[in-house]
């Protein structure tokens, strides 16, 4: 039985959003909590059912055009994630679901569809799909590593005055505008697959930190040699 006190992860829709693999940022997140001693539950929220509005930390991941319209149908019609951020929880928002996030993004023919206007951002088609690794150096006020992922996207996003670039790119395409990213308050949108958080152990501990306060070290050496190999690997090729 889950506690009260336990760290709230939720996994929205995953049966229209998660390719790539995003749903392995889930499991990042409950190892990383959990190797500390920090409980968690773990809640999947298919599309049919609402969204609850009490958890800590709400991941969405990419898909296809036509899930995506649907999940920000269904999104917009729910409501309960406006309230949950609102409330102060984190969230981490990929491709699909980060667009979504905006106020509209490119459907199949690249018609404009309305998005939940969570982060101020609109995104459209752009002229060429952006496929491949992408490394980014994150803003300076975030404190991270450079990021590394996969990136596989037909859309560009445009950044509000709401929101900051969550990096730069090095590598790759991201918004289609040198920025890869963004984010406001707690909530983060990345066009990176990979799973982001496996790649990216630290983004992982950004968002368990806003929740849950100063984090223990933990030991990753192994993770740090291969992120070492794969960002020396794209930097080169
Ligand atoms: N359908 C969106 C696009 O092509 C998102 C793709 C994805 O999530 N991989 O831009």
């Amino acid at each position: 039985m889950p506690s009260d006190s336990a760290l709230r992860i939720v996994w929205i829709y995953p049966d229209l959003l998660s390719t790539y693999g995003d749903q392995g940022n889930v499991l990042v997140l409950e190892q990383r909590a959990q190797r500390r001693g920090i409980l968690t539950e773990t809640i999947h929220v298919r599309s049919a059912d609402p969204i609850p509005e009490t958890g800590d930390i709400y991941l969405i991941g990419g898909g296809e055009d036509r899930p995506q319209i649907l999940a920000a149908q269904r999104l917009r019609r729910d409501g309960g994630l406006h309230r949950a951020i609102a409330r102060g929880a984190a969230m981490l928002a990929v491709c699909a679901g980060y667009q979504i996030m905006g106020s509209t993004f490119g459907g199949e023919e690249g018609q404009p569809v309305d998005g939940i206007g969570l982060l101020d951002i609109s995104s459209s088609r752009g002229p060429a799909r952006a496929v491949g690794e992408l490394v980014a150096e994150v803003d300076a006020a975030l404190n991270l590593p450079a990021l590394t992922g996969f990136e596989n996207h037909m859309g560009v996003t445009h950044l509000g005055p709401g929101v900051r670039p969550l990096s730069k790119t090095i590598k790759g395409v991201g918004n289609g505008d040198g920025f890869e990213g963004c984010y406001a308050g707690h909530v983060v949108g990345t066009y990176l697959h990979g799973p982001a958080l496996a790649r990216n152990p630290a983004l992982a501990d950004l968002l368990l930190s806003w929740r849950v306060g100063q984090l223990a070290p933990l030991d990753d050496s192994r993770y740090e040699a291969l992120r070492k190999e794969r960002l020396a690997t794209v930097l080169q090729g």
